[in-house]
């Protein structure tokens, strides 16, 4: 029996002090917003299991630590810094699950649409009959790919940055970096970093894995990938590429050797956006490298319905379409949704602003898309100062106000899309709330 730290008892925590005392391992965990009391009772009664309060840590030194493993939400921790100068190894859940999965793995990263394209990449497996497990930094945690009964073919995982900082050894067959924008500078400090960071998601693949990666940004990629060691698979959203996945004319190729493949056309895509077409080009990369056929993907698109606050369709009243895209939580997001959406758009932004500066939605390339915007929670003064003169601005208290408002405004053909650009924390629980919410607000108008 060996000692693990764990830091952060969240779901992912959680999995790993479980799949560490399901291995016969001493757990010690510790998390700064919680007690003992609120962890599942099979944590608390586990006698080979002990919670640490604060005034607790320093017992930390004198315990013959194996590893410490750090929850995906944490980035500094004063114990992190208690252990740094020593050999006990500070990893992620990631990187420990990593140490023990015998499965082929997949493991997807990029600043946007990350959850989109594993759900998609999974999607598409499923539906052609390989049994996957699907989680990571969506979803369900990493470490319950070792603990269910279910034997995986593969493991399909959305990789974090900050559960990339950690990585030591951990090698994925397939690595996927979907884009890279400007993302979590607070803690990575400058774009150099961060991409150093997530570049970690190939450092440790060998020469028959495969490294898919996107040249819509050649800038990023080229510069900062010279010793990948596996082999390079490119993929872009802006024209046809020398060899690589791309779309042209509504399809899917791919170019090999010179050659160019038509794979597929894209009719069966319902996605909106281009940003939607980028994670359908890199699912398709990863999947024909998987070994699935064109024919098979394409036949897999026409059930895929994308995940629920990300440009959501929620319905249609009296011609009006209402969408739910509550998990835009900076203007980038925002800006992204209503490039995606036909004209004429009555946006809905609000919540605890991320950012001070809201200009790019000043910069849209058809600024005359978006006949209306109404603002509510703690960050409306904030939005109503950046973006006034630029568009016909209403302030309301909240979302049912700014439902209202907008619908009052709408007409047959208009499109009312909730894209806060900020977070939810001012008034919900997390972004899942306050789409939800939404949607019943929206429901209600049905009623009414
Ligand atoms: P992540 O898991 O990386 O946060 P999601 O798939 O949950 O990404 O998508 C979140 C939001 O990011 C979407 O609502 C959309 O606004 C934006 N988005 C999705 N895919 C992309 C992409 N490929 N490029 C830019 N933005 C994207």
């Amino acid at each position: 029996m060996s000692d693990y730290l764990v830091i952060g008892l969240g779901k992912a925590g959680v999995s790993v002090a479980r799949l560490l005392l399901s291995r016969g391992e001493r757990v010690w965990a510790t998390d700064d917003y919680k007690t003992i009391h609120e962890l599942p009772a099979f944590l608390a009664r586990n006698p080979n299991f002990s919670f640490l309060i604060k005034s607790e840590w320093q017992k930390v030194k004198d315990i013959p630590l194996a590893k410490c493993i750090v929850s995906p939400g944490i980035g500094q921790h004063p114990l992190i810094d208690e252990l740094s100068g020593t050999r006990i190894p500070v990893i992620s859940d990631l990187e420990l699950v990593m140490e023990e999965l015998k499965i082929p793995t997949i493991a997807i990263t990029g600043s946007n649409g990350k959850s989109t394209t594993t759900a998609l990449v999974s999607h598409i497996f499923k539906e052609n009959g390989i049994s996957v497990f699907t989680g990571g930094n969506f979803g369900t945690p990493a470490a319950e790919v070792l603990l269910g009964e279910a034997a995986f073919e593969w493991a399909i995982l959305e990789v974090s940055s900050f559960q990339l900082e950690r990585v030591i050894n951990a090698r994925f067959h397939i690595a996927a970096l979907l884009n890279i924008f400007p993302n979590h500078l607070d803690r990575h400090g400058d774009m150099e970093n961060y991409f150093s960071v997530k570049r970690k998601i190939f450092v440790n693949q060998r020469k028959e894995d495969i490294a898919v990666i996107n040249l819509t940004h050649p800038q990023w990629v080229t510069k900062n990938i010279p010793d990948l060691k596996s082999q390079l698979v490119t993929f872009s959203v802006t024209g046809a590429l020398q060899e690589g996945f791309f779309i042209d004319q509504n399809q899917l190729c791919e170019k090999k050797s010179g050659i160019k493949k038509i794979l597929f056309h894209i009719s069966g895509w319902s996605l909106p956006g281009k940003h939607n077409l980028e994670n359908l080009t890199c699912a398709t990369a990863i999947c024909r490298r998987a070994g699935i056929s064109p024919d098979a993907i394409a036949n897999s698109l026409h059930s895929f319905r994308g995940l629920p606050h990300r440009l959501e369709k929620v319905c249609e009243i009296e011609g009006i379409t209402f969408f739910n895209d509550s998990k835009s939580t900076t203007p980038s997001a925002t800006k992204v949704a209503l490039e995606a959406l036909n004209k004429p758009i009555i946006l809905i932004m609000g919540g605890r602003a991320k950012v001070k500066d809201f200009s790019e939605l000043t910069a849209l390339s058809e600024p005359d898309k978006v006949k209306a915007i109404i603002l509510f929670g703690e960050s409306a003064p904030l939005l109503y100062q950046s973006l006034s003169g630029f568009y016909d601005l209403s302030l309301c208290s909240d979302l049912e106000e700014a439902v209202q408002q907008a619908f009052l405004k709408a007409s047959k053909g208009d499109s009312i899309l909730l894209s806060p650009g900020c977070t939810s924390w001012d008034q919900y629980k997390n972004f899942e709330e306050r789409g939800e919410h939404f949607k019943n607000i929206v429901h209600e108008l049905v009623k009414g």
